[in-house]
């Protein structure tokens, strides 16, 4: 009898980031194939009789190739093992879940996808913004640094000054991802936020998130970002509230009216 897949969601790479579901997914995996940016305090969870393989591509290593991983997901499921196939973020962005969904049901091999938190809600969190806001960013789109070059966004017909923009992977090469935003109808005095190591808040690298505001124009002088970063371009990173009261004691406390107030709790 073959065994079954899960396709899980790491988060953004702090266990307590992780679901409940995909915690009980780690501790009933056999055999769990991994990404790079999955950290070991996630990986901690599974039994000490668990096959961890790490199937990434980082630190030099050339890593496996996508056939090579389906290969090792099919082979051991035939055999009857529970695999989990961990992915950082959310298995269904820029996570190759496709290829993987279509190798599994070829095979007919049974699996579930198990949904993660992904670095785009992370990265807001951390920065402390909205991703959508109905009075200034009433689109999200999804993209990498690979894919913003000026067609690709022009095609969407969304407009740039009414959406927020998660870029994946944005560097290593920043002046490129500003250019093909700017060439994409992007404004170069557009807000934006470079996120590093968003929700990474546990285990060794405490409190490792940091956040990055600027314009646009000014993020081909970035430098020095600790990846994994991820760009949020839009209005929604202007730091307005934030600064202002932040910056200056006289900013008056809105003036409540005790008689609206207490109507409201009344009704
Ligand atoms: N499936 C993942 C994305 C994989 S692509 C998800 O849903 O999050 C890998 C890219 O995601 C990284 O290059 C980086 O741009 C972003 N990323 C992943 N984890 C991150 C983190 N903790 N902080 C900031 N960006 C992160």
């Amino acid at each position: 009898m073959s065994g079954k897949v899960y396709l899980v969601g790491a988060g953004p790479g702090a266990a307590d980031l992780l679901t409940l579901r995909a915690a009980a997914a780690l501790r009933a995996a056999q055999v769990v194939l991994h990404d790079d940016l999955v950290p070991p305090e996630i990986l901690d969870l599974c039994t000490a009789s668990a096959q961890l393989i790490n199937v990434g591509k980082r630190c030099g290593r050339r890593g496996r190739s996508q056939e090579q991983i389906n290969a090792l997901m099919l082979w051991h499921a035939n055999i009857g093992c529970t695999v989990v196939r961990l992915k950082s973020g959310d298995p269904s962005i820029f996570g190759r879940l496709g290829e993987e969904l279509d190798a599994l049901r070829r095979a007919q091999i049974e699996f579930e996808i198990v949904p993660g938190v992904t670095a785009a809600s992370a990265a807001a969190s951390s920065a402390e913004i909205t991703l959508t806001d109905r009075r200034t960013a009433s689109a999200l789109v999804i993209l990498t640094a690979h894919n913003c070059r000026g067609d690709n966004l022009r095609a969407t017909g969304l407009d740039p000054q009414q959406s927020t923009f998660a870029v994946y992977m944005p560097g290593p090469d920043y002046a490129r991802t500003a250019r093909d935003l700017v060439s994409s109808g992007v404004e170069p005095n557009t807000s934006c936020v470079l996120v590093s190591q968003a929700g990474r808040r546990a285990g060794p690298e405490r409190n490792s998130e940091r956040s990055c505001f600027m314009s646009l124009s000014d993020l081909p002088f970035v430098m020095g970002v600790q990846a994994p970063a991820l760009l949020i371009v839009g209005e929604v990173a202007r730091a307005t509230e934030r600064d202002k009261l932040a910056g200056s004691r006289d900013v008056p406390l809105p003036r409540l009216d005790i008689r609206e107030t207490s109507s409201l709790l009344s009704s």
